[in-house]
């Protein structure tokens, strides 16, 4: 299941005030800008392509710059409030950004939906086999390349499920 919140102003603002204190929690600061991307991927609640981001933003902030809207995302990323999707090129605030760490990432690449999973035994593992053919993972999250119930069912629904997509 792809998990959803409420995307009511208080819930977001909600999830604004918890990001802030995080990174007050570690010397860091959520500035405007910072805060302005999060809030708008908080409100899209999808996975957003960069150029979709820009234009968001600047339905608000109509002079802002791709670098900075760039840097905002990098900073979001380390601070694990927001995650880079490599398979869709896309963007998408956490869900629970308080909580435990997000190990695996299965996102669907037709839709863009996410689910986020904990399973640090499974990470472990896999780590371990990593290192075991010479390699060390450059990043903490497994992102995983899926297609949702969804778009699952809307593609069978054609047939044209090819059998060598997986
Ligand atoms: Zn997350
Ligand atoms: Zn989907």
């Amino acid at each position: 299941m792809v998990a959803k919140y409420s995307t009511s102003p208080p819930a977001i603002a909600a999830k604004l005030r918890t990001a802030d204190s995080l990174c007050a929690e570690r010397g860091k600061r959520l500035t405007p800008i910072r805060r302005k991307v999060l809030e708008i991927l908080l409100a899209e609640q999808r996975s957003v392509k960069a150029y979709e981001l820009l234009e968001l933003i600047r339905s608000v902030q109509p002079g802002a710059a791709p670098p900075t809207v760039y840097r905002a995302l990098d900073f979001l990323v380390d601070e694990g409030l927001v995650h880079r999707l490599d398979a869709i090129n896309a963007w998408t605030a956490c869900l629970d950004a308080a909580g435990e760490p997000h190990d695996l990432l299965v996102v669907c690449t037709q839709c863009g939906a996410v689910a986020e999973l904990s399973d640090p035994e499974l990470s472990r593992q896999l780590a371990g086999k990593v290192a075991a053919a010479g390699f060390v993972l450059s990043s903490h999250e497994t992102e995983l390349r899926a297609l949702c119930n969804k778009c699952r069912g809307h593609s069978a629904s054609h047939g044209h499920v090819h059998a060598h997509n997986a």
